[in-house]
């Protein structure tokens, strides 16, 4: 049977392949799956959020469980070439979650278990499968115990492996860290087809690697999430500034206040002074009554402007007055622009589901399913200010068609034990440029807008800034020795050990199947 899939990946055969029913029906036989094989309809894993690149997969494998994923890794195995990748829900940019005539294993038909459990420890805790969406961990939380996760991303549907296999960030980041540090415990399948229970006192030089792993150690079939108490409400609020130091120095001192003397959440984004509809003045306000009065802003404003926005949780037994209190007592310290401040109430999962009425716009216009040159990055504090001269005030001053995010994180949250590459400084902010256009030729090409990304990239290696790209894309050794700098023996090391066929996440072209 091996030799069969053989001749099928050399001879990249899908036609007959599809045909071949039979045969397709005595692979699966052969796997023992309890699951299924899918070798016609795998168009949907050749494509992800990026729509930027496209392989085709020799077969979706629909795998039941665990034992189903070890059995689909151990075969693959025995192969000579075929490579196996985790699919979570395909919000990749660069094809990080294909497999070029491997088998991608879909994380979404998978049984995903949302489990609350008791007190862990003094603490409460979730098990979940690894292809669940936040948004199901979200909702089965939230609506049945009143408890949620810590930290979150801004948009949820997302899987949880997915994340995990990157970092998971938001405006929760500062107090909790990412997604990758609030995780207890972890199920994975190795690329040796083992499946394996980790943790920081068991197994834990897996658990480490698979955190923020790019899906290059094992596939995280279910993760141990720790929880809290939910709130009810959250007071939502956005503050204009002219200046980026001013922007920056409050947003720093925010997220390096303790607990009771910060806001619950808090990010930033860089937004055009003009009043075009989707760059500039029109995207800050937060309810479609509000109206953003221009005349507020100082004649020496620049090209653009920058927006803190920031949210407190709250309870329904909260007085307003108490809530109103609270929010003046933070705000006050603060030296945005008086009137353009916008806020509104809404429900926790109002909030947390915030991305959601974006995503059914843009899915409306079409430009969800329109090509996005993302570009993610961690840059040091120290080289902010000129990063925002260069960049955002240079290259990007027209915008990037969505928002482009910009926030401190505190590197002291992070776990640098966990395979995620950080810059050096304490503190480091989150660029995210989030680009969506109508397609071509409304808009620039995508090849345009990959370019524009470059000269970023390039404007920082010329400047020395201490960068690094989260969500990393690169295609060769170089580039990813570069990336991971004193980090990369220990990563090469680890995949000796868990994957050392490279098997695993094929997509992330770090490594190369070997016999
Ligand atoms: P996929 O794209 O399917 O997979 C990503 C990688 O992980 C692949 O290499 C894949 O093989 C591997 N993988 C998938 N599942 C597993 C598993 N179970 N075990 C091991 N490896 C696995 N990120 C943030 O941090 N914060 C945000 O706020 C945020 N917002 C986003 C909003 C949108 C609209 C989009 C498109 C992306 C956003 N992201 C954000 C990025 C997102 O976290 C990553 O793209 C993530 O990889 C997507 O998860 P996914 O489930 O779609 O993974």
């Amino acid at each position: 049977m091996i030799a069969y899939l053989e001749r099928l990946v050399h001879e990249n055969d899908t036609e007959s392949i599809q045909n071949d029913n039979e045969d397709n029906a005595s692979v699966c036989k052969g796997l023992d799956l309890q699951g299924s094989i899918d070798y016609g309809s795998t168009g949907f894993a050749a494509k992800d959020f990026g729509g930027i690149q496209s392989h085709k997969p020799l077969a979706v494998v629909r795998a039941a469980d665990a034992d189903d994923i070890a059995r689909v890794v151990k075969f693959a195995s025995r192969s000579t070439n075929l490579t196996v990748a985790a699919r979570g829900n395909g919000h990749s940019i660069n094809g990080q979650a294909m497999a070029d005539r491997g088998l991608v294993v879909d994380m979404r038909s998978t049984d995903n278990i949302i489990e609350v459990k008791g007190f862990y420890g003094g603490s409460t805790y979730v098990d979940v499968g690894g292809g669940a969406l936040w948004e199901e961990v979200l909702k089965r939380c939230v609506l049945e115990f009143d408890l949620a996760p810590r930290s979150w991303t801004d948009y949820l549907d997302l899987t949880v492996g997915g994340t995990l296999s990157n970092a998971g960030v938001s405006g929760q980041t500062f107090r909790y860290g990412p997604q990758t540090s609030n995780v207890t415990e972890l199920e994975v399948v190795t690329g040796k087809g083992d499946i394996v229970v980790c943790s920081e006192t068991q197994n834990y030089e897996l658990f480490f690697s698979v955190l923020g792993g790019l899906g290059q150690f094992g596939i995280i079939t279910r993760a141990r999430v720790m929880l809290q108490p939910a709130p009810d409400m959250v007071r939502w609020i956005r503050m204009v500034y002219t200046e980026f130091d001013e922007f920056a120095k409050d947003a720093e001192s925010l997220v390096t206040q303790s607990e009771g003397d910060s806001f619950d959440y808090v990010e930033g984004f860089v937004f055009v002074n003009s009043d075009d509809p989707v760059n500039g003045w029109p995207s800050v306000p937060l309810d479609p009554d509000q109206s953003f009065d221009s005349t507020r802003i100082p004649r020496s404003a620049g090209p653009v402007l920058y927006c803190l926005e920031v949210a407190l949780h709250y309870r329904n037994v909260d007085q307003p007055s108490t809530v109103d209190m609270a929010v003046d007592r933070l705000v006050g310290r603060l030296r945005f622009i008086e009137e353009l401040r916008f806020q509104v109430d809404l429900s926790y999962m109002g909030f947390l589901l915030r991305v959601k009425h974006a995503e059914q716009e843009a899915k409306a216009s079409g430009i969800w399913d329109a090509p996005h040159p993302w570009l993610n990055m961690f840059v040091s504090k120290k080289d902010m200010a000129s990063f925002d001269r260069l960049v955002f005030k240079e290259i990007l001053k027209h915008g990037v068609g969505g928002p482009m995010l910009v926030y401190p994180l505190l590197r002291s949250k992070w776990d640098n034990r966990t395979s995620v590459v950080l810059p050096d400084d304490d503190i480091f902010y989150i660029v995210a440029l989030l680009r969506f256009s109508p397609p071509h030729p409304e808009r620039p090409p995508a090849k345009e807008l990959v370019a524009q990304n470059g000269e970023i990239i390039k404007c920082c290696i010329e400047n020395g800034f201490d960068f690094k790209l989260y969500l990393p894309h690169y295609t060769t050794e170089e580039e990813w020795k570069q990336h991971f700098g004193n980090q990369w023996t220990t990563f090469v090391e680890r995949k000796l050990s868990f994957d050392p066929m490279a098997i695993l996440a094929p997509g992330q072209k770090i490594f190369s199947r070997t016999r």
